[in-house]
């Protein structure tokens, strides 16, 4: 442990990288028994954050991330249990689940007039379970929903590092459900993957969204992934859009498809609704 920043920090803010090998352990362990029936003791909800166009602005898509709310402990980040849902396998029933709200939710907001995709993380041990392509397209035969109204990201390390089983994905693509690179760029691949994976959609990285300034000068990594999409006929969603000047840049390089909190926060499926409507009277 950091002296210096046990000392300034109060309890409440303990940061979880300040612990020890054995304290991080504890602290998994913790988190995956407390994680553990979560979903049937109701502490689990997907809120959907709307994809827009970029040119029209308007709301194209959804992407579904879950949030877990501890009895005691309040909100819990995704990016603290996800990682710990993945190695005690529990990510499994529980990204089942999320897809299956998901896939629901779309039939719901078809049937309220919004012909929305939604587009969902999917873990790489869930796509090394043998069914789950005949699960999700059942999913989609029961609640009605074509399969272009689906998009399966899978993050761009999973795919390279751990060399993601891609059976399931092009099941999936078979039947028209599209597959997305997520956090595109930040996995220190090889391009070559890109050719021989099923893939339609290349998520543009917060992280080279933020540095894009209006001066061009940040600009090369975001533009080298458009290029690339380009090149292979693939669709770009920037991710992480929070300023007017960074929509404005990914436009001109050419990017379709953006989402951040310039546009929305993840919000309940309600307000995606809303959201929606409000769009179409602005139009009508
Ligand atoms: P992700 O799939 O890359 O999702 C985007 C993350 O960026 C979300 O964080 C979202 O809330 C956040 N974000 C969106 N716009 C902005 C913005 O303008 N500024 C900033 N600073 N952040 C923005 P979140 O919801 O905390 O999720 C974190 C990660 O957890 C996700 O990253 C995804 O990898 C994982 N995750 C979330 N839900 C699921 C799930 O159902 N299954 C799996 N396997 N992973 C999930
Ligand atoms: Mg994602
Ligand atoms: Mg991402
Ligand atoms: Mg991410």
């Amino acid at each position: 442990i950091a002296m210096s920043h046990a000392v300034r920090s109060p309890a409440s803010t303990f940061a979880i990288h300040e612990l020890s090998m054995n304290d991080r352990r504890a602290v998994d362990a913790a988190l995956a028994e407390a994680l553990e029936g979560a979903q049937q003791r109701d502490e689990l909800t997907v809120l959907y954050q709307p994809i827009v166009d970029l040119a029209s602005g308007r709301v194209v898509a959804a992407e579904a991330l879950l949030r877990w709310r501890h009895p005691l402990h309040g909100a819990i980040s995704p990016s603290a249990f996800i990682p710990v849902a993945e190695r005690s396998g529990e990510i499994v029933g529980i990204g089942r689940w999320v897809l299956e709200q998901a896939i629901q939710q779309v039939a719901a907001w078809r049937e309220a007039g919004a012909d929305l995709t939604v587009t969902v993380n999917v873990s790489p041990r869930q796509l090394q379970e043998p069914h789950l392509a005949r699960e999700v397209l059942g999913a989609l035969e029961r609640a009605g929903v074509p399969a272009r109204n689906l998009i399966v990201e899978v993050t761009e390390s999973a795919m390279v590092e751990e060399a993601v089983e891609v059976a399931a994905l092009r099941r999936l693509r078979s039947a028209g459900v599209r597959i997305a690179i997520d956090d595109f760029g930040t996995g220190y691949s090889s391009l070559q993957y890109l050719t021989r994976l099923p893939v339609d959609v290349l998520k543009i990285d917060r992280g080279f969204v933020a540095r894009l300034d209006g001066t061009g000068e940040g600009a090369a990594i975001a533009e080298a992934v458009i290029r690339l999409a380009q090149i292979l006929r693939l669709t770009t969603v920037a991710e992480g859009i929070e300023t007017d000047v960074q929509a404005a840049e990914l436009l001109a390089l050419g990017s379709e498809r953006g989402q951040g909190y310039l546009y929305s926060r993840p919000v309940p499926p309600e307000e995606v609704a809303a959201l929606v409507e409000r769009q179409r009277d602005l139009a009508a």
